[in-house]
């Protein structure tokens, strides 16, 4: 299983920040990655990223509609995003569950769309700081992939992004014995519902991963990549992070 590091730019980028990607594109040339790399650009970037890129790396969208088409203003299909030239999306960030209500059926919705449309689709789930304080994370994060993934989940169409919410923009990550033990629960989950085959489902790490705590993250078992924020959007800093995923 080929790990994958993911960057989320959310609500950042303007034309000229895409000047980042020709220069992660050129440290890549000269270093290239042991892992699958992806840039998930705001939706206004997309088209442009794909061609400049020029398939050095993937490029991907935050948020899809589950529909193809039809009178939903302002929304994109994952069909959309696959014709402007992204190959994954990630569904149910915390940030689309909080501030747009999205609820874990409406992200299974997403996730079948995005496997309609053939797009990778990268399922957030975590728990709040409240949450983890009263020791029902586990319990919250298997409720939430049990309800956010669709059946037919495999290792070519998801990945699982574990994003604990009290981590995303904070510099806080869980311990490394945190992190471990959630992945194992995360995979135990998995498997018991889709079996052996769920071992090829990439689970990414989602939360405060820096150039500094990259290496030791993405070196926990059943970590199997990373899903990075902030730090993605300097190319300096994301190919740091690349960089912390050792050849296998
Ligand atoms: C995210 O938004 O998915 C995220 C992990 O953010 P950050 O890396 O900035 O914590």
């Amino acid at each position: 299983m080929r790990p994958l590091v993911a960057g989320n730019w959310k609500m950042n980028g303007l034309g000229a920040d895409l000047a980042e990607l020709a220069t992660l594109k050129a440290a890549l040339a000269g270093d290239p990655p042991a892992c699958d790399v992806l840039v998930c650009p705001p939706a206004t970037l997309i088209a442009q990223a794909a061609g400049q890129v020029e398939g050095a790396f993937a490029i991907g969208a935050q948020d899809c509609h589950a529909r193809a088409s039809g009178a939903f203003t302002g929304d994109l299909s994952a069909e959309m995003l696959r014709d402007a030239g992204a190959s994954a999306v990630i569904v149910g960030h915390s940030e689309r569950r909080q501030f747009h209500g999205e609820t874990d059926a409406d992200v299974a919705g997403k996730a079948a769309a995005a496997w309609r449309a053939g797009l990778l689709a990268i399922i957030c789930i975590g728990e709040t700081s409240a949450q983890r304080d009263a020791g029902t994370a586990n319990h919250i994060c298997s409720g939430q992939l049990d309800a956010s993934v669709p059946e037919g989940a495999t290792g070519e169409n998801t990945a699982i992004a574990y994003e604990p919410v009290w981590a995303i923009g904070t510099g806080r990550t869980p311990s490394d014995g945190e992190i471990a033990a959630m992945h194992a629960h995360i995979r135990a989950c998995l498997v018991r519902r889709f079996g052996e085959g769920a071992r090829a489902i990439r689970i990414l790490y989602g939360g405060s991963v820096k150039p500094q705590n990259a290496a030791q993250i993405l070196g926990l078992p059943d970590v199997g990549g990373a899903l990075v924020g902030g730090a993605s959007l300097k190319a300096k800093d994301f190919h740091a992070i690349i960089g912390g995923v050792k050849a296998q």
